[in-house]
């Protein structure tokens, strides 16, 4: 590990990915392999998990495709040295701010949507002129190995590598000083890498995960509403880091939504062989899953097969916070309906908990709109809609307090592998005399004066 570090250090000294061009070449050619061997991308993720072709080009290689397309057509804009206005202290004077890659960066993607959370991060990564040591996740091991191969087969190890590999790899990867980490996964092992970063001062950023809920309110189009709500929640089987995790329904038309949602959970036959509907990741986490499912709370599905890794498109109805599946993240096809009366008892619950990643809100009153977007703390969110803001790469991406910290996505990828130089520069054919000695007290009222300017 220390090899390639140092290794991809010198690479990075040499300057070659301070050439923009360098870095758009880079890009186009992980595109280039990427299309070439497409086929190949779509077995290795249909071995891992159930994961069609379709699904595999809507929500991994299409937003793959769109952030490389996006940072080789505006990185000459992104890395341009920005001139910003210069207080009448510093006149006369220029101030600039130039943006620059922070080095040898690491990025450790998760399992759920193993090429995208692995090659985003890259793609910035590269974008902003780092190099890169990539370790995807050891849980989706067909993914792990075709990007490894891919890549290593490819890049130049000295910019580009993957590192294969589960807890023991990154902790050895974790004990060596990056430039820059970018960590995809549970809060937990967020918590784990960020105690790493900080033996180094290493900045971090951390995509994590938590509880996202949406709502909605008596004011809502429940047609719409419960269309965009199954598909958010179901498509990967749950195992969506921003999927909605728990609705709150408004009592008055808990009832309808419920129907709704049946139709549309039967329309969409949700079935592996359909190519519809992913499995769960591993027997582990069907376990952990089950435990979830309250026989009694049940309003639609509730079915298992352990030995394909299957669990139905599941309703429950009457959960409280109490219940085991309100406890920790769902990641799996099983929707809580939680009812209430009062919007003002739903903020305050949600207030209650860690941040969550994404906040989705069901309504067509401005009012109820702006109390929840304005009082709720959440990384990123929709109105009328779920998950689809992470598709807009205009939006920054990312967490807050338990659900991560940073963000990336367009160019809030580049801000986040990028250090931002600011410089104030001086002529020298003039120097006032304010801030030197004899100190006086004009001098002090004209520096009162001048620094409000
Ligand atoms: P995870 O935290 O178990 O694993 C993520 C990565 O960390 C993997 O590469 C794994 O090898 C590594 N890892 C695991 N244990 C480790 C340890 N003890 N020390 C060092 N490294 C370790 O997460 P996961 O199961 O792959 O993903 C699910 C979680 O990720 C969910 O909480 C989900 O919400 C979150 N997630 C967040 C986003 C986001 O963009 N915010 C996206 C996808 C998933």
């Amino acid at each position: 590990m220390e090899k390639l570090i140092n290794s991809q250090r010198e690479f990075f000294f040499s300057k070659a990915t301070l050439d923009l061009n360098f870095r758009i070449e880079q890009l186009r050619k992980l595109e280039g392999i990427l299309k070439k061997n497409e086929t190949e991308l779509d077995r290795a993720i249909y071995a891992d998990f159930g994961k069609s072709s379709f699904e595999n080009y809507e929500t991994e290689l299409g937003l793959i495709y769109h952030d490389i397309d996006s940072a080789c057509r505006n990185l000459k804009r992104w890395a341009k040295v920005k001139k910003v206005y210069t207080n009448v202290a510093n006149l006369p004077g220029r101030s600039y701010i130039i943006p620059e890659p922070l080095g040898v960066s690491l990025v450790i993607g998760a399992w759920n949507y193993p090429y995208q959370l692995s090659l985003c991060p890259t793609i910035a990564a590269i974008a902003a002129g780092n190099t890169v040591v990539l370790k995807p996740s050891e849980l989706s091991a067909e993914t792990s190995r075709i990007i490894s191969k891919l890549i290593n087969e490819n890049f130049e190890s000295n910019f580009f590598k993957v590192v294969e590999g589960g807890i023991e790899e990154t902790t050895n990867l974790l004990a060596q000083k990056f430039d820059k980490i970018f960590f995809t996964g549970s809060t937990t092992v967020g918590k784990i890498v960020y105690r790493a970063a900080a033996k180094n001062l290493t900045p971090v950023t951390l995509e994590l995960g938590g509880k996202s809920p949406a709502i909605l309110d008596e004011k809502c189009n429940l047609k719409t509403s419960a269309k965009r709500l199954v598909w958010a929640k179901f498509i990967n089987s749950g195992q969506t880091c921003i999927a909605p995790d728990y609705v709150f329904v408004h009592k008055s038309i808990k009832e309808q939504f419920l129907k709704q949602v049946s139709i549309e959970i039967k329309k969409s036959k949700y079935a592996v062989e359909n190519s519809n509907y992913v499995q769960i990741i591993n027997k582990r986490n069907m376990e952990r899953l089950i435990n979830f499912i309250d026989k009694d709370k049940v309003y639609l599905g509730g079915d298992f097969d352990m030995e394909n890794k299957y669990i139905s498109p599941t309703v429950m109805v009457d959960v409280d916070f109490d219940d085991a599946v309100m406890q920790e993240e769902i990641f799996g096809p099983i929707m809580p309906v939680l009812e209430y009366e009062n919007i003002e008892d739903v903020i305050l619950k949600i207030k209650e908990k860690p941040k969550p990643l994404a906040c989705y809100v069901f309504t067509n009153s401005k009012k109820n709109k702006w109390k929840i977007l304005n009082e709720i703390s959440f990384g990123g969110g929709a109105v009328n809609d779920a998950v689809m803001h992470i598709s807009n790469s205009r939006l920054p991406f990312g967490g807050v307090g338990d659900s991560g910290t940073g963000s990336y996505h367009g160019e809030f990828g580049f801000k986040t592998f990028s250090h931002f130089k600011s410089v104030l520069e001086k002529p020298t054919w003039i120097e006032p005399n304010l801030k030197y000695y004899p100190l006086t007290d004009l001098k002090l009222k004209l520096i009162k004066f001048v620094l409000k300017l």
